[in-house]
């Protein structure tokens, strides 16, 4: 029994030497920032202010949350603009 569980535990990292990382979108940080997740190995990763793919570190957490809170609060206040304009 604990044997089945050590084995497919191993295997999505098997899985992703051989056929590589199945990246998928996990969360939206603001439109060019981006975190993924390998869906085999559970391997994070997010874009950097250059636009690359960079592993998701502890600190890039951190300093997307900011983002995300600004971008959040970017957004809302454009929103509040339209429904102004709206009104006007
Ligand atoms: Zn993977």
């Amino acid at each position: 029994m604990n044997e089945n569980i050590k084995k497919t535990a191993l295997l999505p990292k098997v899985y992703c030497s051989i056929f590589g990382h199945d990246y998928q979108i996990t969360k939206h940080v603001t439109y060019h920032v981006k975190e993924y997740t390998c869906s085999h190995c559970k391997k994070q990763l997010t874009t950097n202010s250059n636009g690359n793919l960079i592993e998701l570190t502890p600190k890039f957490k951190e300093i997307n949350s900011i983002l995300e809170k600004i971008h959040l609060s970017k957004t809302q206040r454009l929103k509040r603009k339209n429904t102004l304009s709206s009104i006007y």
